[in-house]
């Protein structure tokens, strides 16, 4: 198939892409900043099972709060893709640990640069190319409002090769941009094609998780540190992940603002209280996580946006490898169809955001679900544990917005419930209008424009930036 397709930025939703697209005969380059060593972050994520099964990677068997399998390691720094010990269940702190609900875990923890190389071998072992050291700078398009509708059509991209210090030019049909939060692509393209807004500073945690060495303990025992995450921790997270008998993952992400305490200290100070975690590092690092709302169009003619760059993370934990893998799995079957009519155009490729915003409820509640987020993060940590401890906010709330899923409770039934012994009347409130707004963004992206045309889609994202702002 004569279809050109240059993926930039070798990240999780880029490489599944890639294999997708190279897997159906299209001619794929992924062109990536860094080198074979350093892909993948070093740290582990906590991933969708779905999002695995879903994209192929084969998934290990749960016995006993342990996984079996070919992929799982034998130790921290041994070959494999998934951490031994299983979460199926997680304990959900509210932040002043006045409270505790249990909820199921649909992910499993994955070692992300091990999974990294996974994906790549496959996308090149299905025909994809990649091209280290080189770093993508901005796209060739032209401006061609009379032809497509969007205003613009990409046909290509401008790197440049570090080793040799040069620019080239790539000319594709279509060129997708998988380079993480700083999106250098997207936006650098004119603000009228409704693409290019940066994401803003509150999009952002500020992220940081290290795996630690343990002292030895009996997996059939009980051990000190139970999986757990504070919700609502300094307007962010905070947790701990066993990863085996002798090591465990913690972390902490903030809302990103320099008045919240850096996450590092909040790891050392739960570190502080358990001596069986040492003070030896086996892995980590730290970086902004994305926990915006999703961007309301990720393509125009000869473009397209994925994973981060997309802000497509689960907005109440920060998760966006899931995502990003399954947006690559499915906007991929959209392209090939697209690449074997030969089109590139924006009216074809809307079918992607239908995809992400009518075709699954992903879209709808990471929408609202963003916006219930940064509602909830204003208030105090009192009020938070108030709503943990009336079970104003419940287990089943807490999986759902945990797992990526919007559900409102039923707020009224539930005070009504509580009768005379509910005395905080505001935190109500608080609470009440942050639902009813999320509800009202989730009701507006489930009538996402089916097509694009210009006047639909700019009414739509209209009404939608009116419900957005209207978050406060
Ligand atoms: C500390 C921390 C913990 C996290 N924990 C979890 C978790 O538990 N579970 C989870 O699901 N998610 C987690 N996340 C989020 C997750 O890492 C991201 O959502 C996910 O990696 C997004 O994938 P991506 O493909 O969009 O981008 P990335 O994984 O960021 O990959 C982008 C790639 O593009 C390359 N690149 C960047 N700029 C350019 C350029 N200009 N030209 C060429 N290449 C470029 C980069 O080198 C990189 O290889 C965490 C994030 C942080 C910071």
């Amino acid at each position: 198939m004569r279809y050109k397709a240059v993926v930039l930025g070798a990240g999780p939703g880029g490489l599944v892409l890639a294999r997708e697209l190279a897997r159906r005969g299209i001619d794929v380059s992924i062109y990536e900043k860094g080198n074979f060593e350093n892909l993948g972050h070093d740290w582990s994520d906590a991933v969708e099972l779905e999002a695995l099964n879903a994209c192929g990677i084969e998934l290990p068997v749960l016995q006993k709060n342990r996984w079996y399998g070919p992929l799982v390691k034998d130790s921290p720094v041994s070959e494999g893709i998934y951490e031994k010990h299983a979460i199926p269940r997680l304990s959900i702190y509210s932040p002043g640990l006045w409270s505790m609900k249990e909820i199921r875990f649909k992910m499993i923890i994955t070692d992300r640069r091990r999974l990294g190389k996974k994906l790549l071998e496959e996308a090149l072992e299905a025909g994809a190319d990649i091209y280290y050291r080189h770093e993508g700078k901005g796209l060739l398009y032209r401006e061609d409002g009379q032809k497509n509708d969007g205003g613009i059509e990409v046909f290509g991209v401008v790197v440049h090769d570090l080793e040799k210090n040069c620019q080239k030019e790539i000319k594709a049909d279509l060129v997708v941009e998988s380079s993480g939060f700083n999106s250098v692509l997207r936006t650098g393209l004119p603000s009228y094609c409704g693409l290019s807004e940066p994401l803003k500073d509150s999009d952002f945690a500020l992220v940081h998780r290290e795996v630690r060495k343990l002292e030895p303990f009996n997996t059939e025992g009980d051990c000190l540190f139970p999986d757990h995450y504070r919700y609502g921790f300094y307007n962010g997270y905070q947790w701990a992940h066993i990863h085996n008998e002798q090591s465990i993952d913690v972390g902490a992400g903030v809302r990103y603002d320099p008045g919240n305490p850096d996450p590092r200290d909040l790891i050392e100070e739960f570190i502080a209280k358990y001596p069986g975690i040492k003070n030896e590092k086996i892995r980590g690092g730290r970086s902004l996580c994305v926990v915006g709302s999703p961007l309301p169009s990720f393509v125009c003619s000869g473009f397209l946006v994925i994973g981060d760059a997309a802000s497509t993370s689960v907005p109440t934990t920060g998760c966006g490898t899931g995502s990003a893998m399954l947006n690559g799995l499915r906007f991929g079957e959209v392209i090939a169809m697209a690449a074997m009519e030969g089109r590139n155009d924006l009216q074809r490729l809307w079918a992607i955001n239908k995809k992400f915003y009518l075709e699954s409820d992903r879209g709808p509640s990471y929408a609202a679900l963003a916006t219930l987020r940064g509602m909830l993060q204003n208030l105090e940590h009192s009020e938070l544990d108030f709503l943990f401890t009336k079970d104003l906010l419940d287990a089943a709330t807490l999986e759902d917005m945990i797992n990526g899923k919007f559900r409102a409770p039923n707020l009224k039934g539930k005070a009504k419930a509580l009768g005379s012994g509910f005395t905080d009347m505001p935190v109500l409130i608080k609470l009440n209008r942050a639902l009813n707004t999320a509800v009202r963004i989730y009701d507006h992206y489930q009538n996402y424009p089916e097509k694009w045309d210009s006047k639909t889609c700019y009414k739509w994202k209209n009404e939608a930036d009116k419900l957005l702002a209207a978050r406060g």
